[in-house]
């Protein structure tokens, strides 16, 4: 298995370092004709309108919509989340919005730009997974066909629809691996 991670802006390293400790081959994306071999692809944190713009400019945007349509899956952190959602509140900028889900960018507020929680996640298991938010979105609501697997006081922070997986918070900057290990199962067919 081969798993892409989108190299424009933001932290595509970290995610790299952690797949390669899940033992997968990695390949940093940043034309259309790199998504060819790949069998997912992790959109970074980052800036999401820096992004976004990026892959306007590298036509990246309706090329990675017909590789998910015929089947690749995705996965999101943060800016990554905000750019799969197909409703960015009060914000026009480009995205590739295949998430029927409306996401507030930076919706924890200032006071609180950057902190950890430990989230309750049945689906990873009965242990808490230290969740690092960075000037964090989250989604105020989604549509039926969304499953929300984490919530922070009300506001969801880890969302799958279909083949789309998202977090509004930074796994690959900590060691537990269980986000990255659960989007290689859907990428596998087992989740
Ligand atoms: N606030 C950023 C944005 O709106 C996202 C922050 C992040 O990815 N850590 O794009």
């Amino acid at each position: 298995m081969k798993i892409g991670v989108l190299a424009l802006q933001g932290a595509f390293r970290e995610h790299c370092r952690m797949l390669a400790h899940c033992n997968v081959q990695t390949c940093e994306i940043r034309t259309p004709a790199e998504l060819s071999n790949i069998d997912g692809l992790i959109i970074p944190g980052g800036e999401s309108t820096t992004i976004g713009k990026l892959m306007t400019e590298w036509d990246l945007l309706p090329a990675i919509k017909e590789r998910y349509q015929n089947g690749m899956p995705i996965y999101g952190t943060c800016a990554g989340m905000i750019l799969l959602c197909n409703d960015i509140a009060g914000s026009s900028q480009p995205r590739l919005g295949l998430l029927d889900a409306r996401v507030r960018r930076n919706g924890f507020g200032r006071q609180r730009e950057s902190f950890e929680a430990m989230l309750d996640v049945p689906e990873f298991g009965p242990e808490p997974l230290a969740a690092v938010f960075i000037r964090a979105p989250y989604i105020e609501r989604c549509g039926p066909g969304v499953s929300v697997l984490a919530s922070v006081n009300g506001k969801i922070v880890i969302a799958k629809q279909e083949k789309i997986l998202v977090t509004a918070f930074h796994p690959e900057l900590t060691n537990d691996d269980r986000v990255h290990r659960y989007f290689l199962r859907m990428a596998a067919g087992d989740a």
